[in-house]
């Protein structure tokens, strides 16, 4: 039976999904539900429907690995110029774990680098068995406090640390990417936490912090839901200069914006 998957974009040219240019494709779907999440419609793993700017249009695709490969193969050139390749995010990819297992080996067999961009919260075995099959994790630590994380975001942050455990036990490369929402997770005891996990797994580059922007609400909106953060305003200068100089100062010599 031909695998396919449920992809709501596929992103040419990116340059924010790890090294060089890459195609980014993004799978529908995620077991999380933060309340800051810039892609809404990437949440339900089914297509749905978006009414934007008079126009009803489907998000969610039905394609096959053969597909997928065809679109991304188009710029093989500028990957090798650039040390890029193909990116997989959502969602959450591992939601879709039969599909991009798959697609993550087809990838690897046509000689593409890899990231998968994870919230790192899917059975441990499913990251073991991509473990050889990824170039770079890009994985996301939201919350450090279990309950907070919880609150914010559905779900408890145990197996996501499990994850992020066991995938550095195995040697894979990852980056940490933190999501900071001004007044909702940038606590010092969450900078805090960010840096103890890098003191513990020296290997983890980062962090990189994805600075919140609003651009969810109107994408709610469009969905037929409300917004989470109605009235939260983007990120500030001021914000991210604070971010990165205590980071730095609590020793994540390499922090940075993303
Ligand atoms: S993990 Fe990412 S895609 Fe899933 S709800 Fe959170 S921000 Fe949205």
């Amino acid at each position: 039976m031909m695998v396919k998957g449920i992809v709501f974009d596929i992103q040419r040219f990116s340059i924010h999904d790890g090294p060089g240019i890459r195609t980014t494709v993004f799978l529908k779907g995620c077991p999380l539900r933060c309340l800051w999440c810039h892609n809404p419609e990437s949440q339900s793993f089914e297509p749905e429907i978006m009414h934007e700017l008079g126009f009803d249009k489907i998000v969610g695709k039905e394609m096959s690995i053969s597909e997928v490969m065809t679109e991304v193969l188009k710029d093989r050139a500028y990957y090798e110029r650039t040390g890029g390749g193909i990116t997989l995010s959502g969602g959450e990819p591992m939601g879709q774990f039969l599909f991009t297992k798959p697609l993550l080996e087809e990838a690897k067999s046509s000689g593409l680098h890899t990231c998968l961009e994870t919230a790192g919260y899917g059975p441990t075995h499913q990251y073991e068995e991509v473990a050889p099959l990824v170039d770079l994790f890009l994985f996301d630590y939201k919350v450090t406090d279990a309950q907070k994380h919880y609150q914010l975001a559905g779900r408890d942050n145990a197996l996501i640390l499990t994850n992020l455990d066991r995938l550095y036990t195995l040697g894979a490369s990852i980056r940490l990417r933190c999501p900071l929402i001004p007044a909702i997770n940038d606590e010092d005891t969450h900078l805090q936490g960010i840096a103890h996990l890098l003191e513990k797994y020296p290997r983890i580059d980062g962090p990189e912090i994805m600075a919140y922007h609003n651009l969810g609400n109107s994408k709610a909106a469009s969905l037929g839901r409300e917004p989470n953060l109605p009235n939260l305003d983007n990120a500030s200068q001021e914000d991210k200069e604070r971010w990165i100089s205590r980071l730095q100062a609590l020793g994540c010599t390499n922090a940075r914006l993303s």
